[in-house]
């Protein structure tokens, strides 16, 4: 087995293992590590069809993964993909009319981020021992409503690790906040911060690249670490779930082997539908990667125009996980298109000015991917639809990703049938869903019980639980308070 190693997209120069890459989260320069070059999938893909989700895991994850031994990344998958999921199949693919849809929501959370976030802290304390360090782990994790939850109970109890959470105070879902404010786990810490998910992005990125912070962090025995969608501890395991819906569609008869499958990705932070980019360079037959943005459509028109504008009105949607202005993964693709040189004066003018011109051609910008965004009377309208002609019920955040396939399918064949991916379960918004089928809701809370009766399905565990349990986090910090309440929380503070 050839080695295959990082290095940073700003910096081609210094190269690094996988575990150093996972331990870092980012590197040095402020830059993204990625892989040195796309490896390919080594076995065809009739024996990839034959394959469990775990072994199919095993088989992408060890192209990546090349430093760690068979044995350390078996047991990462068996400890990651057990029955903490409610489907056997981890990310089952299910029909609505003839819509390839793969529900990557029957993890604990009910949401995609499950998926990557339940092996992450495992890959992560494999890698910290195979990087010889002895330092307490401190997960720092920006969120907008999933992600922090996810992480809360990935590492929750993880010995040798703490994970302290920042969620814009008003950008979550009553659900959201109930989620992370019961999280058990003396390691867990949770904080309300006043500003939106770009506010508590930027503070979690300032602690990690201040050197000064860092240094006094590592004087106290703590080392940052991180579980945003930026490590590729979290890239690579949702590379594996684009093999699996591709092999169930050409298993159901939707495609043949080695045909081409359209991919519909309801975006935000563009680490999904990077996963899918990563997936089809790996040599897995993919068409064209669709992203679907809310109505914070900055993806839309920088695939458009090759312009990317942060200053721009950031607006609350029903599809939360889905506002952000600023999308961290994308500077991997940019790496990816160009260079380092280019990708450094790109992120440069973002930081100065809000904006970049992207470094390269335009054509080779939009090659693999198709774009689109749906405002909020689309997404209703699109959850309305989908209903009423499959009786499939879909979340806002894949309800995007169904209207944006609808409106760019007048320009395709009558044919077109792209595969949808469904980043949650209808269970964590069940108002707005109820509102868009012309019923009359009270709360999040009080619909839960009526969307059970119109899906004919019980309350799914996880979220029985959550409503049951004490709220234990109190904190909040303004949007310059993080480093100070993460300072306190460490008992750092003097
Ligand atoms: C995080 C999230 C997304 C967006 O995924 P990115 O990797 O950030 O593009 C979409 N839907 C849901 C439900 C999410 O939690």
């Amino acid at each position: 087995m050839e080695t295959l190693r990082y290095h940073s997209t700003r910096n081609t120069d210094r190269k690094v293992d996988a575990s150093y890459a996972i331990v870092h989260g980012i590197a040095e320069d402020g830059g993204l590590f990625v892989p040195e070059l796309f490896p390919q999938m080594d076995l065809s893909l009739e024996k990839l069809s034959e394959l469990s989700y775990q072994d199919l895991a095993y088989e992408v994850m060890k192209l990546f993964f090349t430093d760690f031994t068979e044995d350390e990344l078996r047991t990462c998958i068996r400890n990651a993909y057990d029955s903490k999921f409610a489907s056997a199949d981890i990310a089952p693919v299910v029909f609505a009319g003839d819509t390839p849809v793969l529900e990557l929501f029957h993890g604990k959370t009910l949401a995609f981020k499950d998926i990557a976030l339940s092996i992450l802290p495992h890959l992560l304390s494999v890698s910290a021992r195979k990087q010889g360090i002895g330092e307490e782990i401190v997960i720092l994790t920006a969120t907008s409503g999933d992600t922090g939850k996810a992480a809360l109970e990935g590492f929750a109890d993880v010995p040798g690790t703490r994970i302290i959470v920042f969620y814009p105070k008003d950008g979550v879902s009553d659900i959201q906040r109930l989620q992370m404010t019961t999280q058990h786990g003396d390691n867990t810490h949770v904080v309300a911060m006043e500003g939106n998910f770009d506010d508590c992005q930027r503070a979690v990125k300032i602690a990690f690249t201040d050197t000064n912070e860092r240094a006094k962090l590592k004087e106290a025995g703590y080392l940052y670490s991180s579980a945003n969608s930026i490590n590729i501890g979290r890239l690579i395991p949702q590379v594996v779930y684009y093999y699996r819906l591709y092999l169930k569609s050409v298993e159901a008869g939707r495609i043949g082997m080695g045909q081409l499958l359209d991919v519909v990705v309801p975006t935000g932070n563009f680490g999904d539908i990077l996963a899918g980019y990563y997936a089809k360079k790996s040599g897995l037959p993919l068409g064209k990667l669709v992203c679907a943005s809310n109505d914070n459509h900055v993806l839309t028109d920088f695939f458009r125009t090759g312009k990317y504008s942060a200053n721009r009105e950031f607006k609350v949607t029903t599809s939360p996980s889905m506002d952000i202005v600023i999308s961290s993964n994308l500077e991997r693709l940019l790496f990816h298109l160009t260079d380092a040189s280019r990708t450094i004066e790109m992120m440069q003018s973002l930081k100065l000015i809000g904006a970049y011109d992207f470094a390269g051609s335009l054509l080779k910008l939009q090659e693999d991917f198709m774009w689109g965004y749906a405002d909020e009377a689309k997404v209703a309208k699109a959850i309305a639809r989908v209903y009423r002609k499959t009786g499939y019920i879909i979340d806002p955040h894949t309800a995007v990703g169904f209207a944006v396939a609808e409106d760019l399918s007048m320009n395709q064949p009558i044919s077109w049938r792209p595969a949808v991916v469904s980043t949650a379960s209808p269970f964590k918004f069940p108002k707005t869903i109820l509102e868009a089928i012309g019923q009359r809701p009270e709360s999040d809370l009080s619909s839960i019980t009526d969307l059970s009766k119109l899906l004919n399905q019980p309350i799914p565990q996880p979220l029985k639980e959550t409503l049951n349990s004490p709220v234990r986090h109190f904190r909040t910090c303004a949007a310059s308070g993080a480093q100070a309440e993460i300072h306190d929380i460490l008992g750092l503070a003097r």
